[in-house]
């Protein structure tokens, strides 16, 4: 194991897990297990507003569903926890205290309705109102107090928080993995709020320190906390710490790519945007989720690993050890992904064909037995062998070869109205006399014995071909007539022809 290279995924339980965050996670992993380093999941919940019931259990089944795995993480332990910041409250406050005691940050007291004032007048003078350098003289904080005031203030009890100091006309040159340099100037950002008197740090302050003790080399995250870069470079610097590494990823678009891929979007534009399903806990609203739609999680990630990464070859189908060894986070884009539904499901279709005949058998029993239906397995891992082609999801099966289990009772207008003439039945129970006379009732025997009584009749392929499809199937649809027939057998065949014949009247 590569001791120095530790990454983390650091997601804040307040719902469930959208795609992009499963994406985070996953070239978190690869990267991490590329380099045989270690690959820690550390929950972020020091915000008690944002806080959703079973969050937390919803973005570990999740993973644990993709084949994310982690090395140290608030179910297994490791040398650096606890892996929760709930459970390591007590250390911060010392963080912040520390960051006070050498200037870099102060107390303000500032009420939020004070504050909240401000941005109004703010906004009127079109002058947005940021708390920095040049608004920080005039309002009421440890900086134009001397120090028995805000004593005063803290013995009494009076509701504070602990704001960084941003370093006045500075220029902070960042470097990131994907976008290279980028540079911002101090006087644009904000004393951004570290720590409350509730006790509690911001995600700011609890996320340095914790990359910091638990010694992450690379942290990989979306770009949206592109802007928080420059804040937590100078926070590094305030506590004398080496930053890790960063490496922003680019944006999941909507499929138009008009803006970001949202939690809304799924179910309105009508695929999931979460690994899993999702009820909230408070309006009982549910979500639809891959899992349930269908989807097997190494399709999933397959596709996931390529909105945003590309291998610099046309290869498209990666297992879980093929990502880990062509991935490269040089080769991560900078611009947004768009997402693609229909891609989604030609991966699925990929993985499908590709299982056996008997896996996919395994999956669709459970669904056949909700309808009442037994079967052999091997009957269905047949019938699977011919259909997956057309398949994208183990329950497409249904819908294309129902009739391999239950023999149509109804059939489909339209193709009566075109194929059956006045003198079909007759042509049919003829057929069904010879098929009965078939010795092996196998898929080449039945072809060619149909083929030469065609022939010898003088019938039309197509005539007979359609009739016979209409009787066997109900409709115009399904697989190689003779494959239909030797999967259904010669008894169930001529059953079909005989019953259809006599129920069928235009
Ligand atoms: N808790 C943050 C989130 O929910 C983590 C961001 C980071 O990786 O620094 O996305």
């Amino acid at each position: 194991m590569n001791q120095t290279i530790r990454v983390r995924f650091a997601p804040s339980p307040t719902g469930p897990l959208h795609i992009g965050g499963v994406r985070t996670a996953l070239y978190n992993y690869l990267f991490a297990r590329k380099q045989h380093g270690s690959m820690i999941l550390r929950i972020e919940d020091t915000d008690q507003a944002r806080f959703v019931q079973g969050a937390e259990q919803y973005i570990t089944e999740s993973l644990n569903w993709c084949g994310i795995e982690f090395d140290e993480s608030p179910g297994k332990g490791g040398p650096y926890g606890p892996y929760r910041q709930s459970e390591r409250r007590e250390l911060y406050q010392q963080y912040s205290d520390q960051l006070i005691a050498s200037g870099h940050a102060y107390y303000a007291f500032d009420t939020p309705e004070e504050l909240e004032a401000l941005r109004k007048e703010g906004e009127k003078r079109k002058q947005p109102f940021i708390y920095n350098i040049l608004s920080r003289q005039h309002l009421r904080n440890s900086l134009n107090q001397s120090p028995q005031e805000t004593q005063q203030l803290l013995d009494s009890g009076y509701p504070y928080v602990v704001r960084f100091r941003i370093p006045e006309n500075t220029v902070i040159t960042m470097d990131d993995l994907i976008r290279g340099k980028v540079q911002v100037h101090s006087d644009t950002i904000d004393d951004k709020v570290l720590f409350k008197s509730d006790g509690m740090p911001t995600y700011h302050l609890a996320n340095i320190v914790d990359d910091h003790l638990m010694k992450i080399s690379h942290v990989i995250r979306g770009e949206e906390w592109l802007p928080s870069l420059p804040l937590h470079l100078l926070l590094y610097q305030a506590f004398g710490w080496d930053p890790p590494l960063f490496a922003h990823l680019p944006l999941l678009l909507k499929p138009d790519g008009n803006g970001k891929l949202s939690k809304r979007d799924g179910d309105r534009l009508g695929f999931p945007v979460f690994p899993l399903q999702w009820e909230d806990p408070v309006t009982g609203e549910k979500s639809s989720g891959y899992k349930e739609a269908g989807y097997y999680p190494e399709a999933f990630i397959n596709m996931l690993a390529l909105l945003g990464w590309n291998p610099g070859t046309e290869q498209e189908l990666f297992d879980m050890d093929g990502l880990i060894a062509a991935f490269d986070i040089g080769r991560v884009g900078k611009s947004g992904s768009k997402f693609d539904p229909d891609k989604a499901k030609w991966f699925n279709h990929q993985y499908l064909i590709r299982r056996s005949n008997a896996a996919l058998s395994d999956e669709f029993l459970p669904l056949l037995r909700e309808r009442n239906i037994s079967a052999k397995p091997e009957y269905v891992a047949k019938v699977a062998g011919l259909l997956k082609e057309r398949l994208q999801f183990v329950s497409d099966l249904w819908e294309e070869g129902s009739f391999f289990f239950q023999a149509p009772i109804t059939y489909d207008e339209q193709v009566i109205k075109k194929r059956w003439k006045a003198d079909t039945p007759t042509l049919m129970l003829d057929l069904a006399t010879m098929l009965e006379s078939l010795e092996a009732f196998e898929e080449e025997e039945i072809d060619s014995a149909v083929k030469s009584w065609i022939e010898t009749k003088g019938y039309g392929m197509g005539a007979v071909m359609n009739a016979l499809r209409l009787l066997l199937v109900g409709t115009s649809k399904g697989p190689h007539l003779a494959s239909i027939m030797t999967l259904i057998g010669k008894a169930e065949t001529l059953r079909r022809i005989r019953f259809g014949v006599t129920t069928i009247h235009t």
